[in-house]
């Protein structure tokens, strides 16, 4: 989603209508809904649809025609809009006023939807779907006497049907009609968990919580895993994790974090490998051991924030060497993107501000001066096989003391509520 679009959605949610809308119309991708899977898709979006209206009791939800109707009985929009940012698998949705199955009342909605907009658009046109073909008139007549009734009763008003700074859009269905302007891009995406489950590794940077998103609106189910060197690392950078799990469970809730121990692992590494490889050989026992953990989870996949020739453990033949040590498919959504790109992400989400807090990652503490940026795969080996004999059972160790936390966004002031 571009930048722009991005401000002129979160404008639209943040609209004060004088009247305000009765309900919001939510769509699905056209492509999605194809064949079986159509139903298990809406019930799927409907679902988390459902955990995101929560805090709002009010608000009820109707199914028709593969489509949503959020009536908001008295909720603000802009809530409800915030809730839905959080789902995948949405198209777009527009916030609607409901009205009679009668031209004069759709016609009055139209003024007083013009008349209450705040700029007052100076051009516009009427856009008719007419999906329920027992309603007298059909679209064009609609269209016209709409359109003819707006000129009269609101001055200063032109017709452009070609690029209108208000397009009043009315929808005539079984029941009702629905009267609104405004089309508010979704997610898009698939639902949650839809498509599988995969480990996320979470640094505390910028580009690994991106990652995750990315990889949850495709429908992956997430569960992240950090590596952290208490007492290298303090507290404070575990409790940033932690506060980026919390960001991200906004969007699957509760969101899993396994926190793995790697202390014991650096300090040996530190110690027996070769300093120029050293962070290759780092981050291939944490893919090694997040296999392990994927076996037990039930995940059969790893999301990394790795970004191409970001720095030298992401030239391409780092990405090489690294990728061999586990046989999962590695996903890495960020991969050829730009650092710009990324970070407005971060900004969408709502991950940059904590991931620019100060920190010790497990890898910089231990970070050589000079790695190589073009690793060679048999020296790595070597290197491994030398180390081998301790490095499966500090491995072993590591998966058999994770601590795994469930986060929620509600979870603020207890966050060391570990299960
Ligand atoms: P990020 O912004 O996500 O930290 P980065 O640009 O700093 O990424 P690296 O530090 O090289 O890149 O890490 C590359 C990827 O390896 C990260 O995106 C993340 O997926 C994984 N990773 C790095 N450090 C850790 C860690 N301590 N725990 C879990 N995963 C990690
Ligand atoms: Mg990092």
């Amino acid at each position: 989603m571009s930048g722009k679009m991005e401000q002129n959605r979160q404008q639209e949610a943040g609209t004060d209508w004088k009247t305000p809308p009765d309900v919001v119309i939510v769509r699905f991708g056209e492509l999605m809904l194809k064949g079986r899977n159509r139903h298990r898709f809406i019930r799927s979006v409907n679902d988390q649809i459902r955990n995101a209206m929560i805090p709002y009791p009010d608000v009820t939800i109707q199914e028709e025609h593969g489509r949503l109707y959020l009536v908001l009985n008295g909720t603000a929009f802009s809530k409800v809009a915030e809730g839905l940012d959080k789902v995948f698998g949405i198209a777009n949705y527009s916030p609607a006023w409901i009205t009679e199955l009668d031209l004069k009342a759709i016609q009055e909605s139209a003024v007083r939807l013009i008349e209450a907009s705040d700029p007052r658009p100076s051009t516009f046109k009427v856009t008719v779907r007419r999906a329920n073909k027992r309603f007298p008139y059909d679209s064009q007549e609609v269209g016209r006497e709409v359109g003819g009734y707006v000129l009269q009763s609101v001055e200063g008003l032109k017709v452009d049907v070609h690029s209108p700074e208000m397009d009043v859009r009315v929808e005539i269905r079984d029941r009702h009609a629905y009267v609104f302007t405004t089309v508010i891009e979704g997610n898009r995406g698939y639902p949650l968990g839809s498509n599988g489950k995969a480990l996320l590794m979470l640094s505390g940077g910028i580009d690994s919580p991106v990652a995750g998103w990315l990889g949850m609106r495709r429908g992956l189910e997430i569960e992240a895993v950090h590596f952290h060197s208490y007492p290298y690392t303090s507290e404070r950078a575990k409790q940033k994790v932690i506060e980026l799990s919390r960001i991200l469970s906004q969007y699957a809730n509760p969101f899993t974090l396994h926190l793995v121990s790697f202390t014991e692992i650096q300090t040996k590494l530190k110690e027996q490998c070769p300093e120029s490889i050293l962070i290759t050989v780092m981050r291939r026992i944490m893919l090694r051991i997040c296999s392990k953990l994927a076996e037990r989870r039930h995940a059969s996949a790893i999301v990394t924030g790795e970004n191409l020739g970001q720095v030298a453990s992401q030239t391409l033949a780092s990405l090489n060497v690294i990728g061999r040590a586990t046989e999962l498919p590695l996903l890495r959504p960020l991969i050829t993107m730009d650092k710009l790109e990324i970070i407005r992400h971060a900004e969408q989400i709502g991950t940059y501000s904590t991931s620019i807090l100060p920190y010790e990652d497990c890898c910089t503490i231990f970070l050589p001066k000079s790695p190589t940026t073009n690793p060679s795969l048999s020296r790595v080996e070597q290197a491994e096989r030398k180390m081998e004999e301790w490095l499966e059972e500090e491995m072993e160790k590591a998966v058999s003391s994770v601590e795994t936390m469930r986060v929620s966004w509600q979870d603020k002031d207890k966050l060391d509520e570990y299960f």
